[in-house]
């Protein structure tokens, strides 16, 4: 095999490594996201929690004042008992008072459920914040992860591209425009290996002759279907060890 052509291969495998890491890279926005969905989710929950807690305060706040006028008009009904003549005007007025102290009762009771409910969403309220909190932690912990993990990509990138500068300035110049021809119209493979007579760039036959000639020689030769480089790759020794776990089992 020639020395561009091994080159090349190398070329192609490095392109290859940064392309991957490049889309790893890509799908860590998505990754975030998904971590965000529960923290949003449980925001939602909590703020309508409060809400309705706060509805119920104003309620409550509402029946107070109820509470506070009915008992002024009643204070007011008693000042005037010693204006009172007669036992009818007496009658009248003491069933006034009855009317609104039973208003009162009434307002007494509401005001007790309302205060039973608020302080049941109140430990909701709380449970939701504590919610929340674990959530943003929980968030905040992925965030760094993610945020790690794309420094550890980036910087695995500059690697491979300084290796890339240091290849490409040992390739022809003909030879590297070719390569980057191919690899911008072949979807990033330009470099593809031979292998039982077929190309493993297109998966065509090709002719027996050029499959020897690319075993033997020294030239460098490009598929006629897919116009990849092509190269042959001497098959690995037999793995022992694998052999004999095979015949084992
Ligand atoms: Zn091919």
């Amino acid at each position: 095999m020639n020395e561009q052509l091994k080159l090349l291969i190398e070329l192609q495998e490095l392109d290859t490594a940064i392309e991957s890491i490049t889309d790893n890279m890509e799908l860590l926005p998505r990754k975030l996201a998904q971590f965000e969905d529960p923290l949003k989710e449980s925001r939602a929950l909590s703020e309508s929690i409060k809400k309705k807690a706060e509805t119920l305060n104003k309620k409550k706040h509402a029946r107070d004042l109820e509470l506070d006028d009915v008992q002024d008009k009643i204070n007011k009904l008693k000042t005037r008992s010693s204006d009172i003549k007669t036992n009818k005007e007496y009658e009248a007025h003491r069933k006034e008072i009855e009317v609104f102290e039973n208003n009162i009762h009434k307002i007494e009771d509401e005001i007790l459920v309302l205060m039973e409910e608020i302080e049941a969403f109140a430990g909701d309220v709380q449970k939701e914040e504590e919610k929340v909190k674990k959530a943003e932690e929980d968030f905040n912990k992925q965030k760094k992860l993610i945020e790690e993990e794309k420094n550890r990509l980036i910087s695995e990138i500059d690697m491979y591209k300084a290796k890339r500068n240091e290849f490409s300035t040992r390739i022809d110049k003909d030879i590297y425009d070719q390569y980057m021809q191919k690899v911008d119209r072949l979807g990033g493979l330009a470099v593809v290996q031979v292998k039982n007579e077929i190309c493993l760039g297109c998966n065509t036959n090709i002719p027996p002759q050029l499959y020897n000639d690319i075993k033997e020689t020294d030239r460098t030769y490009t598929c006629y279907f897919c116009k990849r480089f092509l190269y042959y790759q001497e098959p690995p020794p037999a793995d022992e060890n694998a052999q004999s776990i095979t015949q084992s089992s």
